[in-house]
C-alpha cells in the first residue's frame, strides 16, 4: 500500500484538527487490488462530542465511556472522517460518494475535489459516480457552483434509496432537510442515472449488496479483480470501536435501528469469515482494514502492507 495517511492531530485545547496540508501530507491513499487501482480520499475530519449518544443511543453513557477508555479513546470527543473512493478499473474511473462538497468548506471539509486531483484523478475524468445512499455527507459534492461537479459522469444509485427520498411525504417532518438536499443535488442528475437492486453490476467485478437499515436503500459494494476481493461497506458501521465491537448498539443516524444491526452483523460476519479487506466511509483514514470476529462483535485491524505483496 502506497500509504500516505494523514497524521490527524486533535489539539486538546481547541478540539480542532489539523488539515492534511498543515501536516504536510496529501490526504489520499492508493493501492492495487488485482487489476484495479483503488484510492481512498479524505474529504475531511470533523471533531465533535461523543461518541455517546450518537453511538450506543440505547446504552448508558458509562458503558460507552468504558469501551472507549479500554480502547485508548476519549469518552467525550471523537473525530468522524469521510472517505470517498475512486476505483480505476483500467477502462473506467468510478467514484463512490462525493463528500460534503461546498457546504463543508467553511469547516475544513469538502476537500475531495482538490485531493482527488492531487491523487491523479481530475473531476472531469470520472466516468461513473456511485451513490451508496443519499445522506448529505455522501451527496454534498455532486454539485459545484450550481453545476454537476463531475461533468462527464453518469450516475448509479439504489432504486429503493431514490424512491424513498423522492416520495412526496419526505418533504415534511424529520426527513424534510435531507429531502431538500436530494432535490437540489440528486434529482437534477436523475435522467443520467441508473438504478440498482441487490446484486446488480456497476462494472465488471463491482456489484451492489443490499445493506438496508442505515437508510432504506443503503448499498454496500463487492469488488473483485484478478482474484482479489474487497467490500465497500459505506455506512454499514460508522465507528471502528463503538459500532464494530458492539454491532448491537443503536446508532442515531441509522434510520431503522434494528435492521441496521442485522445488516451490520450479516455484512461483517461475511467479511470476517472470508478474511477480505473492506473500506468503510467513516473508518479511521485511510479507511481500509479487516475485521476479526470476537466475543460481542468485531475487532478492527487497520490495513498496512497487505496490498503491496
Ligand atoms: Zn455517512
Amino acid at each position: 500500500m502506497a500509504l500516505t495517511a494523514p497524521q490527524i492531530m486533535v489539539r486538546a485545547a481547541s478540539a480542532q484538527i489539523a488539515t492534511a496540508s498543515e501536516v504536510g501530507n496529501p490526504g489520499f491513499c492508493t493501492f492495487k487490488l488485482g487489476d484495479f487501482q483503488v484510492t481512498t480520499i479524505l474529504d475531511g475530519g470533523r471533531p465533535s462530542e461523543g461518541p455517546h449518544p450518537t453511538f450506543g443511543e440505547d446504552q448508558e453513557a458509562g458503558a460507552v465511556a468504558e469501551l472507549m477508555e479500554a480502547n485508548f479513546l476519549p469518552a467525550d470527543q471523537f473525530v468522524n472522517g469521510f472517505a470517498p473512493v475512486v476505483i480505476d478499473t483500467g477502462s473506467e474511473k468510478i467514484l463512490f460518494d462525493t463528500g460534503l462538497g461546498e457546504g463543508g468548506r467553511a469547516n475544513g471539509l469538502g476537500l475531495l475535489r482538490e485531493r482527488m486531483q492531487a491523487a491523479g484523478h481530475q473531476p472531469d475524468e470520472i466516468d461513473v459516480v456511485v451513490l451508496t445512499h443519499f445522506h448529505g455527507d455522501h451527496i454534498g459534492g455532486l454539485m459545484e457552483a450550481g453545476a454537476p461537479a463531475f461533468a462527464n459522469a453518469r450516475y448509479v444509485a439504489g432504486q429503493a434509496e431514490y424512491d424513498f427520498w423522492t416520495a412526496p411525504e419526505r418533504a415534511e417532518g424529520q426527513t424534510a432537510n435531507a429531502a431538500k438536499a436530494v432535490e437540489a443535488n440528486v434529482v437534477p442528475l436523475a435522467e443520467n442515472m441508473t438504478f440498482l437492486a441487490d446484486g446488480d453490476e456497476v462494472a465488471s467485478g463491482i456489484n451492489a449488496v443490499a445493506a438496508f437499515g442505515h437508510t432504506p436503500g443503503h448499498l454496500a459494494f463487492s469488488v473483485e479483480s484478478g482474484g482479489r476481493r474487497l467490500m465497500l461497506t459505506a455506512d454499514t458501521s460508522n465507528h471502528y470501536v463503538a459500532s464494530l465491537m458492539r454491532p448491537d448498539w443503536h446508532v442515531r443516524f441509522d434510520m431503522d435501528k434494528e435492521m441496521a444491526v442485522e445488516t451490520r452483523k450479516r455484512i461483517f460476519d461475511q467479511i470476517a469469515t472470508e478474511r477480505i479487506p473492506f473500506i468503510g466511509y467513516h473508518m479511521p483514514f485511510p479507511a481500509v482494514g479487516f475485521v476479526e470476529k470476537i466475543d460481542l462483535g468485531y475487532r478492527y485491524v487497520p490495513a498496512t502492507y497487505q496490498f503491496d505483496l
